[in-house]
Formats: C-alpha cells, structure tokens, sequence
C-alpha cells in the first residue's frame, strides 16, 4: 500500500537525511516532524534501555509504553522498576485481554507454543500483536530499538520507514549502531540494564521462549530456539505477508 498522504511521504522523506545524526538528535527531529502522538515500545532490552534514557533524559514528548505480556523474566521486571525509580517516570503497561489468554490457554496449554508454530503465533498474537495494537491507538510514529545487524531478517531494516499495516511512520535510531556501540552508552550514561544481559541472555524476551546463547551463536539464536532462523519474530515487527516492514518513502 502507498503512503496514504504526501504529508506522510513528506515527513518520511526528511527523517532519511538524518541517518548519520546521533539517536538523540533523531529522535528530537522525528518529534519536531510529526505534530501527533509518538509511541516508544520497550521491552526493556539494552538497546530499549539506552533509547528510553535519551527519551527521559532529554524530556522528549514520547510515550514510552510496554506489553506486559505476563510471561517476563523476574528480572525485566526489576528493571522497570529500576528504571521507573531513576528516571521518576512511569512507563505505561498494555496487558493482554484476559479472555483472549484463557481461551487460548485451555485450548494449547500454558506452554502450547512449544508444540506447534500455529499455537506460538497464536500466543504471540494475544500476548504481544493485539495489545499493541491498542498501544499504537492513534499514534503517528513508532519507535523501536531495532538494530539492522542483530541476526535474523533484521538487516532490512531501515532509519525511517512506513508501516502499511498499522498506517504509521516506524522509526529506528539505533538502527546503525552495533551492540558493543550501545553497551558502551549505557555504561557511559549509567543506564539500568537487565542482568540477564551479563548471563549470556543478549535478546531477552519472554522467559519461556528465551534462552542465554552458546558461544559463537547469532544474537536472536536465543529466541524461539526450536523454531527455524527464519521464524524468529513474534509478529510485532512483521507486516501482513509476514516480512519485516521496511519501506522506504518513494
Ligand atoms: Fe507466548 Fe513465547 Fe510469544 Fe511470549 S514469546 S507471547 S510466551 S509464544
């Protein structure tokens, strides 16, 4: 689908001078771009954690926003807490809808989505997929913490680029930043990051899907493990046809 405005395009268009600008200088042109609301997503991984520190810190107008997809490590949750203490800010949770999840629970099992792809969507679309949908509720820009070498199909992915599915501007800072480039920010600024990440845990999601890597292993190796390279998304950063959602502005 084309970009539905030249407004849109317009301001697509802008963000993609800006790929050699710092995450902070990016992310204060995307608010001066776009006069409507900005969702910022975090998971509360290293990347989430160094990009909610430049939005906190600089008092930037971004919600910052999480699905609390009630399956986290214990200690993604001390590092909300941490972070919400830090900072003095709250960040906003979107739950999954509770008759959604018993459904789905009595129909797989609480731990369905080892047994089959069709019951690990379906838990990643009730747990994740639909609460942002609601989390995205008239939003004209979403923020990730995406970065274009983490393994997978995330190469493709762009600074700036249109979501067709959800109609909005998705935006990457860190998109060209490597990991070791942001483990180093969050030394630097003394950023709360989650202790799994010194465990071997580089992508932390939920914790019955995620486990620490092996030496020598990619970056999302650790996620969905039993599941084909790839199958390991959860459906949040997928289009329709199942592909990343990368376009750039024609
Ligand atoms: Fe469910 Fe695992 Fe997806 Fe979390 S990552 S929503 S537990 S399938």
């Amino acid at each position: 689908m084309p970009l539905d405005t030249g407004q849109d395009q317009d301001r697509l268009a802008a963000l993609q001078i800006l790929e050699g600008a710092s995450p902070a200088e990016r992310l204060q042109a995307l608010r001066d771009a776009v006069p409507g609301r900005i969702v910022f997503t975090t998971s509360f991984g290293i990347e989430d954690q160094a990009l909610t520190h430049i939005i906190f810190s600089e008092k930037l107008k971004i919600d910052v926003v999480t699905l609390d997809t009630g399956r986290l490590f214990p200690s993604t949750y001390q590092v909300w807490a941490e972070t919400e203490d830090k900072y003095a800010r709250r960040i906003r949770a979107f739950y999954p809808n509770q008759d959604d999840v018993a459904a789905m629970v009595a129909d797989a099992g609480i731990n369905g989505f080892y047994h089959s792809k069709e019951a690990r969507l379906s838990c990643c679309h009730v747990r994740k997929v639909e609460p942002l949908g609601r989390a995205l509720a008239g939003a004209e820009a979403w923020v990730t913490g995406l970065r274009a070498d983490q393994s997978g199909n995330r190469a493709a992915i762009d600074f700036a680029s249109w979501d067709d599915e959800r109609q909005l501007i998705k935006i990457a800072p860190l998109f060209d930043w490597t990991r070791e480039r942001v483990a180093d920010f969050c030394t630097e600024h003394a950023v709360p990051i989650n202790e799994l990440h010194a465990k071997g845990f580089l992508s932390i999601g939920c914790a019955p899907c995620t486990r620490a890597l092996q030496p020598g292993e990619p970056e999302r190796a650790g996620r969905w493990w039993w599941e084909t390279e790839d199958a390991k998304e959860c459906g949040l950063h997928v289009g329709a046809d199942g592909k990343l959602v990368r376009r750039k502005a024609a």
